[in-house]
């Protein structure tokens, strides 16, 4: 028995399965459905790609938020969490655009 790379989710599966556990994906199956099941996981990722980057905005904004709340910039505990929300909203945010655009262009 020899693992093998699932057309359908590109997980290890068995070479024997008929079927992938995973996503059901049969592996002899025509290349039309195949090629279905690719556009159904590109669009997937394109979905928690752009979920990401709105997580990432609420993050940023929400930091952003705190730290200058009420017009003053923030002193005690809040100067650190809401910069560092701000921080990672901002790094989180500039991943998930490059992972938009390698999505893209591999598309
Ligand atoms: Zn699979």
């Amino acid at each position: 028995m020899a693992l093998i790379h699932c057309a359908g989710c590109g997980k290890r599966i068995s070479d024997k399965a008929p079927t992938c556990p995973h996503c059901q994906y049969a592996r002899d199956s025509d290349p039309e459905v195949a090629e279905r099941a690719g556009r159904i996981r590109a669009i997937r990722h394109n979905q928690t790609l752009m979920t990401h980057s709105f997580i990432a905005l609420l993050l940023f904004v929400g930091g952003f938020a705190l730290w200058w709340w009420g017009g003053e910039a923030a002193e005690g505990w809040r100067e650190p969490v809401g910069t560092g929300a701000m921080a990672l909203g901002f790094v989180f945010y500039l991943v998930t655009r490059v992972r938009i655009i390698l999505a893209r262009r591999r598309a």
